[in-house]
């Protein structure tokens, strides 16, 4: 993957701007302050690719990254954004649902969760929606670098638990902060394009 050849390709508001195209797609999901869009700019050595979740007027986006012609990376919404509606709520429910069973092009969901917490509630019904529809997960656990390597597999075991994890799915230690799990990270993901 030549990771000079990065390009938006859209924010999409609604099903009607979802690119016309065969690229496989991984779609990113996790709640809020997650740490998705640390992920992002650290699997492209990037510091300001993606933008924060507290970007205003990001909330409603689907954005799909083209990724060298090879894949769209499509960065979902961050869940569990305080600063919303009910009504916005809704809209964000019925899009990102919408996307995640009805589009073709989905190969697999990057799911991201803290690593020094046990996942919240809505981190277990986005697992649970995911795995319902059949749709490969790949678990990525953030902000290991706050987590004392002693407590890397108890953490490791809780989570798993409470997500009711999948054994066929992946599950990835990760710091964007020392950039553990990025090469990792990168050889799950290359399997999906
Ligand atoms: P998003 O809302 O999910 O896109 O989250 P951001 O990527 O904006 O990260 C939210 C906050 O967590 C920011 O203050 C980041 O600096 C911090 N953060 C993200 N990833 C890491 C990490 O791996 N380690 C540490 N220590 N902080 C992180």
């Amino acid at each position: 993957v030549n990771l000079n050849n990065l390009s938006l390709t859209i924010s999409a508001a609604s099903e009607k701007q979802w690119p016309v195209t065969k690229l496989p797609e991984i779609a990113l999901a996790g709640r809020s302050n997650v740490g998705k869009s640390s992920f992002i700019n650290t699997m492209f050595n990037r510091k300001n690719f993606a933008r924060t979740s507290s970007t205003p007027g990001k909330t409603q986006l689907l954005n799909f990254y083209n990724i060298d012609g090879l894949v769209h990376f499509v960065d979902v919404p961050g869940y569990g954004y305080a600063r919303v509606s009910k009504k916005e709520r809704e809209h964000w429910g019925e899009m990102i649902e919408g996307y995640l069973t009805k589009r073709e092009n989905l190969q697999a969901v990057v799911s991201l969760v803290d690593f020094r917490h046990e996942p919240t509630h809505d981190d277990v019904l986005m697992y649970q929606f995911l795995k319902y529809y059949h749709i490969p997960v790949i678990v990525v656990a953030t902000k290991a670098d706050k987590v004392t390597r002693n407590r890397w597999s108890g953490n490791e075991s809780v989570i798993k638990k409470v997500l009711q994890f999948d054994s066929t799915d992946e599950f990835i230690v990760f710091s964007s902060e020392t950039k553990q799990g990025r090469d990792q990270a990168w050889s799950i993901l290359e399997k999906y394009f």
